[in-house]
């Protein structure tokens, strides 16, 4: 059913449609068994989830965090980013924005401060497209952009924009599914029909699947890149109730 709705419904009916869903599909999951980091709900389990393969124990039914957005959000809160970000005149542009993460965000952050962006996101309050980012040279403290590069026709052009406007110092996360059984990056640009695609890259409108050389294209783009396996820090217990897979976290630094 997840499966089915994901892969025929277009992005922004889902995101418009999630608002109300949501809150009543909650009900269902009435328990104590997971707490989600980012809203602080607690469940007796998440939801399912997943446009090829359905993960199990997946999505927050409150706030939509999947364990990726959950994992992120603990290490934020542990190294001292969210307190740094609302205690600094933080410039922020969050690119394709999660709506989970974006809600968290508007709080600690003034409207002028936090810009998000995406082509077609309803949610986004800039229009652009992410290989031709519309500010100067050096404008933000933070950029986010998560799981917008594999969807991206351009993606090195895409990653050296984004260097582009991060100011020296600044720092970001850029996060992308990984094959990791990968050593290369496979992408074919003749595949464009969107069954072909799915057959190729796992999802229709992915263009690439990203191996091990992920870091060094951000690397090429002029970033430092850490690949920080959070994961692996955390206590078994931690890693069940906060329903979290083991994903590296691509953390990025204009150097
Ligand atoms: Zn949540």
């Amino acid at each position: 059913m997840i499966k089915f709705i994901l892969n025929r419904v277009s992005r922004g009916v889902l995101q418009r449609l999630a608002r109300w869903v949501m809150p009543l599909a909650g009900l269902f999951y009435a328990g104590r068994g997971v707490q989600c980091p980012l809203c602080g709900a607690r469940f007796r389990r998440f939801m399912s989830y997943g446009y090829v393969e359905v993960r199990k124990n997946a999505l927050c039914p409150r706030c939509l965090s999947l364990e990726r957005h959950r994992l992120l959000w603990l290490w934020l809160e542990r190294e001292g980013k969210l307190t740094e970000m609302a205690t600094g005149n933080t410039k922020f542009l969050h690119i394709a924005p999660e709506v989970c993460l974006s809600r968290r965000f508007e709080k600690i952050l003034p409207p002028d401060s936090y810009i998000t962006a995406d082509l077609e996101s309803p949610l986004a309050k800039v229009k652009m497209d992410v290989q031709h980012i519309p500010f100067a040279d050096g404008t933000f403290d933070v950029v986010f952009c998560n799981h917008v590069l594999e969807h991206v026709a351009n993606d090195r052009l895409a990653m050296c924009e984004m260097h582009r406007v991060m100011r020296p110092g600044g720092w970001g996360v850029m996060l992308s599914p990984v094959d990791c059984a990968r050593a290369g990056t496979f992408e074919d640009d003749s595949a464009v029909d969107p069954a072909e695609r799915t057959r190729l890259f796992g999802q229709y409108d992915h263009r690439r699947v990203y191996g091990r050389d992920y870091a060094d294209r951000l690397r090429e783009a002029g970033f430092r890149v850490d690949e920080v396996d959070f994961f692996d820090t955390l206590t078994p217990d931690q890693q069940r109730l906060h329903a979290l897979r083991r994903e590296i976290l691509y953390m990025v630094q204009n150097k």
